[in-house]
């Protein structure tokens, strides 16, 4: 590409008053520039003192300097900005001039602005870097990058990066960078596998943390369903109806239980139960083993044994209460804790679910009242 003034916006004149600079806001007279721009092929570009300085603080120091002469230059300041294309230095003095930048601009030389940006302390177009070459990153690119933002100290490449070479490490491995990486900064690479091993267990704990939470809004559902059961019956395999105590009077059922299939089996294995002769035998029933457990577990969280109809309520409380003078059993009260908390999770949800749709049902009828 030939040289030119800078690229894009920038357009170079050769009429009677010289130069100008052209950008999207504003057009300098580059005749009245009074500094060059020397980049590694040798280019210049010209520049205005003032405005370099208003939009680095780099510049601003440098330019306070006296001014070193070169030949040929006059009485212009020079600096050199070297290391990085022509093309980049010319986009970046863009940028200082108009704040803007094309997508293609920074497909060629997100990188390079990326690191003049953090070097010359041009805060806004770091951080328009640093989210372009995040969002550009690839299973080749990605050790480059990294490496370069943590020279330019720029975190959140730097994470995208890692996450980006966890979830392709597969890829990644087989890129020239990774190899020249292992030759050449063992210590980045071990950090690398440092983050990825990190990040599996993190992964880990999530997903068994999930598990539990799982187990626990289960065993909540468990207990909600046995309360109802013993005191309702279910729609399911319980009466349709139940009989009033007060006033002998059928009173309708409330809705179906939510929480069907594991209510079903509830019931079924509460009935199981109920008539099931290995109950107490040594070896025992399994099935009504568990039921047990479930039974104690209500009798754990019951807060009114008195009136409870669940079976075996009263028992184990008397029994807990025993225990407890025994000594406790740890395991046994951080299941009932966590059981207690999945249950208020889960009824805070039901209440706020409840409310949207009372609300919802409450506007519906407004319409329909007004709409009549
Ligand atoms: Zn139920
Ligand atoms: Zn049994
Ligand atoms: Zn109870």
């Amino acid at each position: 590409m030939e040289p030119v003034l800078v690229a894009m916006a920038v357009t170079a004149t050769t009429e009677d008053d010289g130069f100008s600079l052209i950008t999207d806001k504003t057009s300098y007279n580059l005749t009245a520039s009074d500094v060059d721009i020397v980049t590694s092929g040798n280019r210049r570009i010209p520049a205005h003192s003032g405005i370099l300085a208003s939009a680095s603080p780099v510049l601003m120091n440098i330019m306070k300097k006296p001014v070193r002469r070169y030949r040929g230059c006059g009485s212009k300041r020079a600096i050199k900005i070297l290391g990085v294309p022509c093309d980049a230095v010319s986009v970046f003095i863009k940028f200082l001039y108009s704040s803007s930048l094309t997508e293609d601009e920074m497909e060629k030389y997100g990188i390079h602005l990326l690191a003049l940006a953090h070097v010359y302390m041009v805060t806004n177009l770091k951080q328009r870097c640093s989210k372009g070459v995040v969002q550009r990153l690839t299973a080749e690119n990605v050790v480059d990058v990294l490496q370069l933002a943590r020279l330019c100290d720029a975190p959140d490449v730097c994470l995208r990066s890692m996450r980006l070479i966890q979830s392709q490490f597969k890829t990644v491995e087989q890129t020239e960078g990774w190899k020249f990486l292992q030759e050449h900064d063992p210590f980045l690479e071990l950090d690398i596998l440092q983050f990825i091993d990190d990040a599996e267990s993190r992964k880990k704990r999530r997903r068994r943390h999930k598990r539990e939470q799982n187990l626990y809004m289960q065993l909540s559902e468990a207990m909600e369903c046995i309360e109802h059961i013993c005191t309702q019956g279910c729609t399911l395999v319980g009466p349709t109806n139940v009989v009033d105590d007060n006033t002998s009077t059928m009173v309708e059922k409330s809705k179906p239980c939510k929480a069907f299939s594991t209510c079903y089996g509830l019931q079924l294995s509460i009935r199981h139960f109920a008539v099931c002769k290995r109950r107490s035998n040594e070896k025992g029933c399994l099935r009504c083993k568990r039921m047990l457990q479930l039974f104690r577990l209500h009798s754990s969280i019951c807060d009114q044994p008195e009136s409870c109809r669940v079976p075996l309520c009263r028992q184990f409380k008397k029994k807990g209460e025993q225990d407890k003078r025994m000594g406790e059993d740890t395991k046994w009260k951080i299941l009932v804790r966590r059981v207690v908390s999945a249950k208020a999770m889960s009824s805070l949800c039901q209440s706020k679910k409840n409310k949207c749709e009372g609300e919802a049902e409450g506007l519906v009828r407004i319409r329909k009242e007004f709409c009549v």
